[in-house]
């Protein structure tokens, strides 16, 4: 049997509040209202289950990010597009997980959400930038711990004075673009 359509992992890169999560959820429902077959593995629920115990040194970041890149590319392989809202700080992970993609012949985008600190600090969606700001909490990515910038995203996205809408078309028109919707 063959597929009607081909999956494919888009990974959303960026720092806290960066709109990752909002805009994968847009553009899943997006494509669920197209008939696709969709999954959003969201980063806070996945450390709750697959990745639970793990914290926020590099190792543990990194393990996270290869966890849930193996999961990704076993349903991009069954034709799902896998929606990933997850921070993703160090660019050699990153690249990691686009190679294991690569290697299985699974296609992989990555957009980067770039909506600045400042923007970002002042949404400050789960209140993270003012525990960070007021010493409760550390290892925050952007203050105090790194964010390594993708240098070659396949889509960059600077939110700031977007809506939603159009930042989940930006996506969807990449799809479009490389035959993936
Ligand atoms: P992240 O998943 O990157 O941590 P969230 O999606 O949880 O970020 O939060 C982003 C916040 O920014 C939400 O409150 C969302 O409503 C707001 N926002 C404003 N404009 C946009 C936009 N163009 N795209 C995505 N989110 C936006």
């Amino acid at each position: 049997m063959t597929r009607a359509h081909e999956g494919a992992t888009l990974w959303l890169t960026g720092l806290s509040g960066a709109g990752k999560t909002t805009i994968a959820d847009a553009v899943a429902q997006r494509l669920r209202s197209e008939g696709r077959e969709v999954e959003v593995l969201d980063g806070d629920e996945l450390r709750r289950g697959l990745s639970a115990g793990l914290g926020f040194s590099r190792e543990d970041r990194d393990t996270h990010v290869r966890r849930v890149g193996f999961v990704a590319e076993l349903l991009a392989r069954h034709g799902v597009v896998v929606l990933v809202p997850v921070i993703a700080p160090y660019a050699s992970t990153r690249y990691e997980v686009r190679a294991a993609h690569d290697a299985r012949g699974s296609s992989y985008l990555e957009v980067y959400v770039a909506t600045p600190l400042g923007e970002c600090a002042r949404r400050d969606v789960k209140g993270l930038y003012s525990k960070a700001a007021a010493g409760e909490i550390t290892a925050m990515t952007g203050v105090d711990d790194p964010y390594e910038e993708p240098d070659k995203p396949d889509l960059r996205i600077d939110t700031t004075g977007m809506d939603v809408a159009a930042s989940a078309q930006h996506v969807l028109d990449l799809l479009t673009e490389r035959s993936l919707a």
